[in-house]
């Protein structure tokens, strides 16, 4: 009897690797046999979770033993009206990794191509290759999309490009007109998701709104979700604005209760809470001000970001200096399997997580404080 299953998975799934979480708190706590430990390696809201979602969560507890709402009315409509959208424009994911996936099975056949960039998001050749498509890497040009190599790279075979903006792990944004001379190149059977986890973190001024450009762009997919600046990653919700029949052939594949009670509930609320929002973009601003500044100081090299993370270049083995930071009890990512062997990826904390950030990084680089 066999037991060779590897063989036996689909042929794009035998050349998948398990994906990568940042290391668990609890983890490296049992591990080290220490507390106090930091987290700054899964872009996580560090101002914890709002008052508004734990009151209503309390309430929303009852309601468990039912099957959550299947078409997320209350969240829909909340969406419906923040973005100016119909209903059936939207659908609800569990994370926006589940649209993403979604979209990737209900279009893309094992005879497709699906085009993204050099150091994007790792979810985009998961999804690819879980369906046996075949993914067309363009190479990155700053360490972000090229938008020309990429329409160069669509053929008669491409069916899906997936753009991240702001990128996660580079934090590389493109502007607006960029963008839109990229849409206007791409036939209109091709599609396009346009992945804005980390918009609200984008500077209102230049994140512009690709919402509204799907009435031009039928072929357009708009991803966000409430993982980041919203503060609710543990919930997993996300969600996408489409071309209504692109939501109708979503919303035929994805799970029936796909979002769960509780996390429905918290989207509803935290999407009221204008408060939790700015203050996490203050405290994101700041943060990320602290922490490029002590880069230059240290003339320590980084990628501009404008998401909730931003990655510097070590100048050595990012595994190790990643190694050292977790006996100095702070957790960031690593990203050599991002095609990115010499940086670190870290998520802006508190200020006190960012401070503790600093000091470990001047113990395992050696760095002179007083430069
Ligand atoms: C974090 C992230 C997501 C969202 O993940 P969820 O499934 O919504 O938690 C999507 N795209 C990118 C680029 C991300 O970094």
């Amino acid at each position: 009897m066999s037991d060779d299953f590897i063989s036996l998975a689909n042929k794009g799934v035998q050349k998948l690797h398990p994906y990568q979480a940042g290391k668990p708190t609890s983890e490296l706590e049992r591990e080290l046999g220490i507390k106090d430990i930091v987290k700054l390696a899964s872009n996580e809201n560090p101002l914890g979770l709002s008052n508004s979602v734990v009151s209503a969560l309390e309430k929303e507890l009852e309601s468990l033993t039912r099957y959550p709402d299947a078409n997320g009315f209350y969240l829909k409509q909340a969406l419906a009206n923040k973005y100016s959208v119909d209903l059936n424009q939207i659908t609800l994911g569990n994370g926006s990794n589940d649209l993403l996936e979604l979209v990737a099975r209900a279009f893309v056949d094992s005879n497709h191509e699906v085009i993204f960039a050099e150091h994007a998001f790792v979810v985009y050749p998961i999804v690819t290759q879980a369906i046996g498509a075949t993914p067309v890497v363009v190479k990155a040009k700053n360490y972000g999309h090229d938008l020309e190599a990429m329409a160069e790279a669509i053929t008669s075979k491409t069916k899906l490009i997936f753009i991240a903006n702001p990128n996660n792990p580079t934090g590389t944004f493109l502007e607006q007109d960029e963008l839109h001379a990229f849409l206007e190149k791409v036939p209109s059977d091709v599609l396009v998701v346009l992945d804005e986890a980390y918009f609200e973190y984008a500077s209102a001024e230049r994140r512009g709104d690709a919402i509204a450009w799907i009435k031009t762009f039928p072929n357009l997919i708009v991803t966000r979700t409430f993982s980041k600046a919203y503060g609710l990653a543990g919930l997993r919700v996300g969600y996408s604005i489409s071309n209504p029949t692109i939501a109708d052939i979503l919303n035929r594949v994805r799970q029936p209760f796909n979002c769960n009670a509780l996390a429905l509930k918290a989207a509803e609320t935290i999407l009221e809470d204008k408060e939790y929002l700015e203050d996490s973009i203050v405290l994101n601003d700041a943060g990320m001000k602290d922490l490029t500044a002590f880069f230059e100081k240290h003339d320590l090299e980084y990628i501009p970001s404008m998401g909730n993370f931003v990655t510097v270049n070590v100048g050595q083995s990012g595994d190790e200096v990643y190694q050292k930071l977790l006996l100095e009890g702070v957790i960031v990512r690593p990203i050599t399997g991002y095609g990115l062997p010499q940086h670190l990826r870290i998520s802006i904390g508190t200020f006190v997580e960012n401070q503790r950030f600093k000091e470990a990084l001047v113990n395992v680089l050696n760095l002179q404080e007083e430069k």
